[in-house]
């Protein structure tokens, strides 16, 4: 415990010391890579130098990723202190250093899958984010049923042939290299599935950009002709990528649960958002049934957050998440929706503008944030495809499909 404390005091005047100003902002949107957060990459632009000179001091401590073994550039933390450390970053407002599909869903899978060579190839550029990420599982016609997925790859002796095609591909365009489930075996389903990991830049591949409705591109079409990967580029098994895929999926549901989804309306909390937008009365929310709705969110808010809390301290005792994370992930896009959608409603016709000067920056983040929360009862796994989960891996239940 003492250890705990000095450690503590250590961090704290670290950060204080290496945290630059701009890197304090508070809390950030994590899936939109215009706000300033910081995805590193071979493509990035760091606009803000001190984006890059945080990101920089963070990972040459390994605390980009506190809990990896100091071997592949992690910090080597326990997971008390990894907490400490989250702390005294809350205490600062520091934000995050990365964000980076490479930290929450690749990273682990290769510390349990991969060999030592992958390891010490991938790890350490994924904790200085030289290396940006993309997931290159969802294809047109298998998406819940991914297990059904198409794209495929030839043993070609010395390498392997990729060709087919991805959707959703979140920042292709963006990435450096992608992990992808591929088929290696068509008279199996599940059991003909590999797992590869290739560079964005091999001559063959192609990420079109979906352009949305908002105007933005955070998706991409992803497209392989006769791509070439180089064979020791397999993570697993031949035939085993079935198993790496779901375990990925774990993590990925995991991290969403604790903070992974997009803006909460710009880290305006809804409780002081009804006091400015929906009037006071004798310094509590006028409004009777709105204060009453903030409030039951908030209780349900909170104790989510403890329950989060309680199956990561659980799944680091044991064996990592687990199919758990599954009711997690389902709870945490309920209220992450439910909250963007009461911050909306809060700021009234305030929450309307789109741009333009007539709106503050938290305004205009609510209702972005409330719209890009849809998209959470979909990511990871769609809300319906997780009840799934938990009612066949969680609860035992029959399978009926
Ligand atoms: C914001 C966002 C980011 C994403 N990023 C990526 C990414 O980076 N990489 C990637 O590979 N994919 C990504 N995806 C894709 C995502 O994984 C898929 O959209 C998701 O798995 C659902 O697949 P689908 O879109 O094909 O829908 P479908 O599988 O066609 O589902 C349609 C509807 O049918 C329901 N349904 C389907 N099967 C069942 C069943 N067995 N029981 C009950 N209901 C069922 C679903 O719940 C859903 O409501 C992203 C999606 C979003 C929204």
């Amino acid at each position: 415990m003492a250890d705990l404390e000095a450690f503590r005091a250590e961090t704290r005047a670290w950060l204080e010391a290496n945290c630059p100003p701009s890197m304090r902002a508070g809390a950030v949107a994590v899936t939109e890579d215009d706000d300033g957060s910081i995805w590193g990459g071979r493509k990035a632009k760091w606009t803000n130098p001190e984006g890059k000179l945080w990101l920089d001091r963070m990972a040459a401590k390994g605390w980009t990723a506190p809990t990896w073994p100091k071997a592949y550039g992690g910090g080597g933390l326990s997971g008390a202190e990894a907490r400490v450390l989250t702390q005294e970053m809350g205490r600062l407002k520091a934000r995050p250093p990365l964000m980076s599909f490479g930290l929450w869903m690749l990273g682990p899978v290769l510390l349990e899958y991969a060999t030592e060579e992958q390891k010490q190839k991938f790890l350490p550029p994924i904790v200085r984010g030289e290396i940006r990420w993309c997931q290159g599982y969802s294809e047109p016609g298998a998406g819940s049923d991914l297990a059904g997925l198409r794209t495929q790859a030839v043993d070609k002796g010395d390498h392997w042939l990729v060709n087919g095609q991805k959707i959703w591909t979140s920042y292709a365009d963006q990435a450096d290299w992608i992990f992808c489930l591929v088929r290696t075996d068509n008279s199996k389903k599940h059991e003909g599935i590999s797992f590869l990991l290739f560079d964005m830049a091999s001559p063959g591949v192609e990420p079109r950009p979906i352009k949305l409705i908002s105007g933005q591109s955070p998706f991409c079409e992803t497209f392989f002709t006769d791509v070439k990967v180089p064979k020791e580029q397999l993570v697993g098994r031949f035939n085993g990528g079935w198993e790496i895929a779901k375990r990925l999926l774990q993590y990925e549901r995991q991290n969403i649960s604790s903070g992974g989804f997009g803006g909460g309306g710009g880290g305006y909390d809804l409780e002081h958002a009804a006091l400015d937008y929906a009037g006071k009365d004798e310094g509590k929310v006028a409004d009777a049934d709105l204060r009453a709705r903030i409030t039951a969110h908030k209780m349900e808010a909170r104790a989510f957050a403890m329950t989060v809390r309680r199956a990561e301290e659980e799944s680091k005792q044991g064996k990592g998440p687990s199919a758990a994370t599954s009711i997690i992930k389902y709870a945490a896009a309920k209220i992450n929706q439910e909250r963007t959608e009461l911050m909306v409603e809060t700021l009234g016709s305030q929450a309307l503008g789109w741009e333009g000067e007539g709106f503050k920056p938290q305004e205009i983040m609510a209702m972005r944030a409330m719209l890009r929360a849809k998209g959470n009862s979909i990511e990871g796994g769609t809300s319906e495809v997780n009840l799934n989960v938990v009612s066949k891996r969680v609860l035992g239940l029959m399978d009926h499909q």
